[in-house]
């Protein structure tokens, strides 16, 4: 969290999620009474604010998520409508299996050791260290990171 809206007339907190309220300049509606208040944060901490929003305005952004401490701490979860923003994290690049991916190759294309499951000639759990002779020991990677060198995927930095 970066901030946090205590309202004071419906004693709810409102949380300012740091993905869009690290720097942000705008107006935030309470989840519990719809109260509107102002806030300017810059890297996370107030600027300005928060100060309440008297004339009605239409451009105002919801907490992602509010719960009311003299009340048990029942609380707004993200996505509930007209009170909270959904949680929209990142999509993966890839479908959910259910299963780990195996990273083979780092992001400058050179093989790594982190996939499975490795040949029985790598040694116990994977115990060949620094000597690990891909061209020996992992033939089809050192076959793909050829293919790879080829097409100048792998690069130094
Ligand atoms: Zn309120």
């Amino acid at each position: 969290m970066t901030e946090i809206i205590w309202c004071k007339k419906c004693d709810t907190v409102n949380y300012l999620d740091p993905y869009i309220f690290w720097n942000f300049k705008g107006n935030v509606k309470c989840a519990e009474c719809g109260t509107i208040y102002y806030v300017h944060l810059i890297n996370g901490f107030y600027y300005e604010g928060p100060t309440e929003v008297k004339e009605p305005v239409k451009d105002y952004i919801m907490p992602l998520y509010a719960d009311k401490p003299y009340d048990g701490y029942s609380c707004y979860l993200p996505g509930t409508p007209e009170r909270t923003r959904p949680y929209v994290c990142l999509p993966s690049e890839r479908p959910p299996t259910g299963k780990p991916y195996y990273v083979k190759f780092s992001i400058r294309g050179r093989p790594v050791r982190g996939w499975a499951p490795q040949p029985p000639s790598t040694g116990l759990a994977g115990s060949a260290g620094f000597k690990w002779e891909i061209e020996k020991l992992s033939p089809e990677v050192w076959k793909e990171y050829q293919e790879k060198l080829k097409r100048g995927e792998v690069r130094e930095w």
